[in-house]
């Protein structure tokens, strides 16, 4: 059996790649710190479900939805409107808790049940005078996908929907609800020379 040759191939799922520095099996568009351009964001806009919760709905006994956060995305959020950000939340769901939690971390641009978020964002955008380079959308789900298209920096969670990871920028190692909004804060911040300033040490 002298000079038998055998090819191995392997097959990679679509989305997919080797990276040939790293060595590591990469999704094509997850985007390292230093190749996701984070320095021009002066704006964050969260979906609420499953961005800022894993997505799980509870219900009491008279039918009223409850959703866990995150306290880890609470410190960031709060710290990003403490140092002037523009943050916000565009969400699809009529939740008045989601309201309170937000204005608790100092956001007050809190829209809850909004059917068309593209034409949301175009109001947001003009109230505030903002250009799509400058803002970050976080989303995880169909729903999201016109709005997302529409900013510089598409975002989502490491669980968000395979269609929403296809045309996200920057896609963060953590789930929704379990420190995706914060580790997006958080690069944002290390980029702009803004983590661990005197504002940190308190909420
Ligand atoms: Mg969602």
């Amino acid at each position: 059996m002298s000079g038998l040759r055998v090819q191995i191939y392997a097959f990679l799922p679509n989305e997919t790649e080797f990276d040939q520095k790293s060595l590591f099996l990469c999704h094509k568009n997850r985007l390292t710190m230093n190749e996701t351009d984070l320095s021009p964001i002066t704006t964050f806009i969260f979906d609420f479900d499953g961005v800022m919760t894993d997505g799980t709905v509870f219900c009491d006994f008279e039918g009223h939805p409850l959703r866990a956060t995150n306290v880890k995305d609470g410190y960031a959020i709060q710290l990003a409107t403490k140092l002037g950000y523009n943050v916000a939340v565009i969400s699809g769901a009529v939740c008045p808790s989601t309201i309170v939690r937000m204005n608790s971390l100092g956001v007050t641009d809190v829209f809850t049940g909004i059917p068309d978020k593209v034409l949301k964002l175009k109001e947001y955008m003009k109230e505030k005078g903002l250009k799509p380079e400058e803002i970050v959308f976080m989303g995880d789900d169909i729903p999201d996908l016109n709005v997302m298209k529409e900013v510089g920096l598409p975002a989502c969670p490491a669980d968000a929907v395979p269609e929403v990871k296809a045309i996200s920028k920057f896609i963060s190692e953590r789930p929704g609800g379990k420190g995706a909004v914060r580790d997006l804060i958080e690069r944002t911040l290390k980029v702009q020379g803004k983590w661990m300033t005197a504002e940190a040490y308190a909420w």
